[in-house]
């Protein structure tokens, strides 16, 4: 007679989004994690604070614009990621298989050169503090000119759906579709999240590293990544990790949010 298999053991969260009550329940993980390691749990709350907007949103009349097939939100903005996603998203190139992982980076190396090509590569790459918010935006509109569809589109559909960053978890419209093709012209309606996913790992990243962390665009995450990999392979007492992960998640959002793709933190 065998032993019937021994259930991994959870952690359960309860919080409160929007004043709702809510429940989260993950695998327990190991001693020490990667920062990368974190994204699960938070990806979890960011989904049900994502549904609690949406439900908030609908109650009041409005419908959410965004369906299956429609990418105009993939097809150019420089959506930012932090270090730890672009670390996340560079494992999960790495771990595709052939032929789909050299044309993932093959497409990852034409936006790369481009951006290299129109000079924008290291305004998107290493964040300038001193940079204004008209610099900022000349440069998102820049970026926006150059239609660099998101290597990871497939079909008009995300290739990586399940593990996509923060803020395509966040970016829905209410406005309609055909605005999204110039977000910058057009009075685009985008939904207020009342959790800023990518600013919490962001401070994460900044504690825990003891480095200032920022944004980069989604198209440089592999070259970030990269150059970065030590750090980013550097593990933390996953209690610590992940409190600190729940507590940057529960202060409230700054006044202007970073829900945008063309924003960042
Ligand atoms: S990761 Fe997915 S959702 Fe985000 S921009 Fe790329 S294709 Fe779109």
């Amino acid at each position: 007679m065998t032993d019937p298999p021994r259930q991994r053991p959870t952690i359960r969260l309860q919080l409160r989004i929007l004043g709702e009550p809510v429940a989260v329940e993950a695998p327990m993980p190991p001693e020490r994690v990667r920062l990368d390691e974190v994204l699960p749990l938070l990806h979890k709350i960011d989904d049900r604070a994502v549904d609690l907007a949406v439900q908030r949103t609908e109650a009041d009349g409005k419908t959410v614009s965004c369906r299956k097939g429609c990418s105009a939100c993939c097809r150019a903005q420089p959506v930012p990621v932090t270090p730890p996603e672009a670390y996340a998203l560079l494992r999960l190139v790495e771990n595709l298989p052939e032929p789909r992982r050299a044309e993932v980076r093959a497409r990852f190396a034409d936006r790369v050169q481009r951006l290299r090509d129109a000079g924008l590569a290291d305004h998107f790459l290493q964040r300038d503090r001193d940079v204004t918010k008209e610099q900022a935006r000349d440069a998102a509109q820049r970026y926006f000119r150059l239609g660099l569809v998101c290597p990871f589109l497939e079909d008009d559909a995300c290739g990586i759906y399940e593990d996509r960053p923060f803020v395509c978890r966040q970016y829905l419209v209410t406005s309609p579709a055909e605005l999204c093709r110039d977000p910058f012209t057009n009075p685009v309606e985008v939904i207020r999240m009342p959790i800023a996913a990518a600013g919490a790992m962001l401070r994460t990243a900044t504690n825990l590293l003891k480095k200032p962390q920022f944004t980069m665009a989604l198209t440089l995450a592999l070259e970030y990544a990269q150059a970065h990999r030590a750090e980013l392979e550097r593990t933390f007492a996953s209690r610590n990790a992940f409190s600190q992960a729940v507590q940057e998640l529960a202060r409230p959002r700054p006044a202007s949010g970073d829900s945008g793709p063309a924003s960042g933190d």
